[in-house]
């Protein structure tokens, strides 16, 4: 039998976002619940190449850190150029039989490997979250499950590479170098190797410098699913590892998720050769709120937006563009749900923003927000707690900002939400395209023509309606303009990594 004050707080919880949380702020108090599962993660790791663990040349090590606690997890080989070109060929030993294997075949490997995954799902979230800072509910209820979804749905293709376009077949490039980020690490491996391995293609992949765990754990299941050796070679190691991954003249394409500066210096230093190319670089996506939008669905979008896996989302909602007739109503909402967000330990199953993911990119928004505040916009952020170790940033929000101001242009990749405001859809269009950037962006309105006008009109490889931050294995993904150029996903994805013949 719940007492009455148990049974008045469920009745509290289940209410949503209304009254009553906002009369107690962010007075809820929740016991800790730290998600206590192994991660199994070992405390070195060599280079996997030809299916093997395999000592860098030169036996130098660098660490991973853990940023919610600054306490070191393992070290990592570091691999040169030396290691670079032993995966190379041995990727390049493999791809012939790998292309020839038959679709179906490959499918199976394929299927293997997304339920392996799902086997381990629970030991690799903690792994994600431990290498990385973002909270379990995230690596748990969405990192993983997507991942192991797109060796799922790749897996489906892989014997039916002959119907993607009419009259014509998927054949595959053979060697493709990727290199990948920090912010969803498992995750942009999978969307990475599955069209990859799905059309015939050998790989040497490189895992960002702060998140290789799970990448080198994923080692395990390529062995465990009898993946033949040199299909998939993983290398770690920092942006020279990445520079040699880019370049080895055996990669027919590079793959690469990350900045737009280094996404810029890759294009410069592949021109003229005839590597093919995809990038998937940053974002500064404009989240656009009219006046007869469901306001207070519309705040939990711009929330998810901005707030999910503390802002390090290339596709993040940074831009709220708010009518002006409702702009004072949404801002006052979204303090008091700012409010009551849980920042803190990411292995805790209650928090909602964890930890920066390093230092540097720590750093990186401290600079911006301090930006922000000597331009003169008007900074709001609630009274949380930080733990006193790790890095950590409270949620954001700056009001009062222009188009001119930094905040309003450059990708901060942080938990850090710029709101401009507009009075006409003409002027919300105008002020959304004025970006060099062209990866996302959402609309919420009540009006279903206004949603198709909208979604012709912004230059976003990604429109959202009334939602936000939605993935799918089948949905391609990409940019226009500064976001970078091919997709990855759906169809379109599998393109990317074949000859059409
Ligand atoms: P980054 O570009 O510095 O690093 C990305 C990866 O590239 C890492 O693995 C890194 O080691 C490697 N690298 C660094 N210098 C290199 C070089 N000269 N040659 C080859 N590889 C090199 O970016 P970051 O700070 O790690 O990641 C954050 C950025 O990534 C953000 O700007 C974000 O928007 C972008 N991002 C984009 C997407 C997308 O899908 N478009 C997804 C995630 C992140
Ligand atoms: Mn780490």
């Amino acid at each position: 039998m719940p007492t009455p004050k148990a049974k008045k707080q469920k009745n509290m919880r289940s209410s949503g976002r209304t009254a009553p949380e906002l009369i107690f702020g962010n007075l809820w108090n929740f016991d800790p619940a730290p998600e206590t599962a192994d991660p199994k993660v070992k405390a070195t790791y060599d280079l996997f190449i030809d299916g093997k663990w395999t000592q860098a040349k030169s036996k130098k090590r660098f660490d991973s850190i853990n940023p919610a606690n600054e306490k070191k997890i393992a070290e990592i080989a570091l691999a040169g150029p030396l290691d670079v070109n032993l995966a190379y060929l041995a990727a390049g030993r493999a791809q012939k039989s790998w292309a020839r294997t038959p679709g179906k075949e490959r499918a199976k490997y394929l299927y293997r490997i997304a339920r392996l995954l799902q086997d381990r799902a629970r030991e690799f979230a903690v792994a994600e979250t431990l290498d990385g800072g973002k909270p379990i509910k995230e690596s748990r209820d969405f990192d993983i499950p997507m991942a192991a979804a797109h060796f799922f749905y790749h897996a489906g293709w892989a014997d039916k590479l002959q119907y993607v376009a009419a009259g014509k077949t998927l054949e595959p490039l053979g060697v493709v170098g990727q290199v990948i980020p920090w912010n969803f690490p498992l995750l942009m491996l999978a969307w990475k190797l599955a069209p990859a391995l799905a059309t015939g293609n050998c790989v040497v992949i490189k895992p960002a410098e702060t998140t290789s765990i799970t990448a080198l754990k994923f080692a395990e299941i390529l062995q465990d699913a009898g993946l033949p050796p040199g299909v998939v070679n993983i290398v770690t190691g920092a942006g020279e590892t990445g520079s040699a991954v880019i370049a080895h003249s055996l990669a027919a394409k590079v793959a690469f998720t990350g900045s737009t500066e280094v996404g810029k210096k890759i294009m410069r230093s592949l021109a003229g050769t005839d590597k093919k190319m995809t990038l998937e670089l940053g974002g500064k996506a404009a989240n656009i709120i009219f006046e007869d939008a469901s306001l207070d669905q519309a705040v939990e979008g711009i929330v998810n937006g901005i707030f999910f896996n503390q802002g390090h989302v290339c596709c993040a909602g940074s831009r709220l563009l708010v009518q002006e007739s409702v702009a004072e109503l949404v801002i006052s909402k979204l303090r008091t749900r700012i409010r009551m967000l849980k920042v803190g330990d990411p292995m805790d199953k209650n928090t909602d923003i964890g930890a920066i993911n390093s230092l540097s990119q720590l750093t990186k928004i401290k600079r911006l927000v301090a930006s922000g505040i000597k331009e003169g916009a008007k900074l709001y952020q609630p009274e949380c707690v930080l733990p006193k170790q790790g890095y950590y940033f409270r949620p954001t929000l700056f009001t009062g900002v222009t188009q001119s101001h930094r905040v309003a242009r450059e990708e901060i990749f942080g938990p850090v939400l710029s709101v401009l405001t507009f009075r006409t859809v003409d002027e919300a269009i105008e002020k959304a395209n004025n970006t060099v950037y062209g990866l996302s962006a959402g609309v919420w309105t009540d009006k279903g023509a206004r949603i198709l006008k909208m979604a012709a009109e912004l230059k976003a490889g990604v429109v959202w309606a009334n939602t936000f931050n939605k993935f799918d294995p089948s949905s391609p993904f990409g940019g226009y303009k500064e976001s970078g150029f091919g997709r990855e996903g759906g169809r379109q994805g599998l393109l990317d990594y074949a000859n059409l013949v």
